[in-house]
């Protein structure tokens, strides 16, 4: 491979996906000026929770243009989606259901409490005013960790029952994955490496570091196909805040095959394995307990990003990955004067949870404890 693609030569080989584009692009990049002096490293952030439609903006947009825009042209009229009930992408989802007139329905397993919830709090809240089919599936045996709970057994039980309902009343269900993470919308972030290659040479500069929070790996691969099109040096650092390992639900070599998927479906030279393995660089030190769990240093990240910037992170991903920035550059693991790119993925609901799931230091701060 040694084409080096330029901006333009990206636009052109996404441009013949079906993709239903209605968010704001580029979305915004800025530097935060007061993190930056305080660390003596050049920060940006790159605001994909600004993507729209709504306010509550995030990373899975564009994937599900992409997803929605296939669903249109294969004339799917229903989509359902699983997640936790604070699933970001649910909400997402719903919304570009609710857009291009697609019934939206949503099977949500819950790992924290038991019964119906009382209140609806967050995106769970923000599901019912978009008028989502909600199935709210909640545990009965004791909490153990999110990804291997049995909850989600009988969530894809539930899914099975209500497409079988469906299809018997002639609907045409799509079943998009947690996460939004189907292949149709891995194309979409590569993109978002285009635009903060862009963004960042209209500020006369380029970038060495991008950060962001891995989950599902529906983000990632698309960064480093970007990346290694572009002929970037920008190293790309995925924070995650799901566990990788033996026997979890997903993992490097899904985004390593994900990459390669990227490279045929655009009927292009592949590069060699390992220089694929060598763009995957994924840290688990600030993940904590697991999914959901929330972190000491993420609270610090949370109660930093807003008062030094106005910014709000949340403690299930952004919380967590910028963590991992600031852990990075105080540990020296990135140079002084080095230029950073973060990119917010979203995830404002999750502030509006109930400040009983926060970190202690965060209700400490809240309180004033
Ligand atoms: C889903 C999500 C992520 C993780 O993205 P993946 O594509 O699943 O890896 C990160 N941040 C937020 C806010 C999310 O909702």
């Amino acid at each position: 491979m040694n084409k080096i693609y330029k901006p333009k030569d990206i636009d052109e080989m996404l441009g013949v996906l079906p993709r239903a584009k209605v968010a704001f692009y580029p979305t915004p990049l800025h530097k935060l000026n007061n993190i930056s002096e305080k660390y003596g490293v050049n920060v940006y952030i790159k605001r994909e929770d600004m993507s729209g439609p709504s306010s509550f903006g995030g990373n899975k947009v564009r994937k599900i243009e992409y997803i929605i825009g296939e669903a249109l042209k294969d004339k799917y009229d229903t989509i359902i989606t699983v997640g936790g009930y604070q699933s970001n992408a649910a909400v997402q989802l719903a919304q570009y259901c609710n857009l291009f007139k697609i019934k939206p329905i949503a099977v949500l397993g819950d790992t924290k409490t038991e019964g119906e919830p009382k209140e609806r709090k967050g995106n769970l809240l923000l599901n019912s005013f978009l008028g989502t089919e909600l199935h709210l599936i909640h545990r009965d045996e004791p909490k153990t960790d999110f990804d291997m709970n049995p909850l989600w057994k009988k969530v894809d039980k539930k899914v099975e029952e209500v497409i079988k309902a469906y299809e018997a009343e002639g609907h045409k269900v799509l079943n998009v994955p947690v996460g939004c993470t189907d292949k149709a919308g891995w194309p979409s972030y590569i993109e978002v490496f285009k635009e903060i290659e862009e963004q960042m040479w209209a500020l006369g500069t380029d970038v060495d570091y991008i950060f962001h929070a891995n989950g599902s790996a529906g983000s990632l691969p698309g960064l480093i196909v970007g990346k290694m099109l572009m002929g970037s040096k920008a190293k790309i650092m995925s924070i995650n805040n799901r566990k990788y390992g033996p026997g979890e639900v997903v993992g490097e070599d899904d985004i390593f095959n994900r990459v390669k998927y990227l490279f045929n479906k655009f009927g292009l030279e592949c590069p060699s394995d390992e220089a694929i393995w060598n763009e995957i660089n994924i840290d688990q030190a600030y993940l904590g307990n697991g999914y959901g769990q929330p972190t000491e240093m993420g609270a610090e990240a949370i109660i930093e990003m807003a008062t030094q910037e106005g910014l709000f992170l949340d403690p299930v991903y952004t919380g967590k990955s910028f963590s991992g920035v600031l852990g990075y550059i105080k540990s020296g693991k990135i140079p002084q004067g080095s230029k950073v790119v973060y990119i917010h993925t979203g995830g404002t609901g999750g502030l509006f949870i109930g400040t009983d799931t926060f970190h202690e230091d965060l209700q400490a701060h809240i309180y004033k404890k």
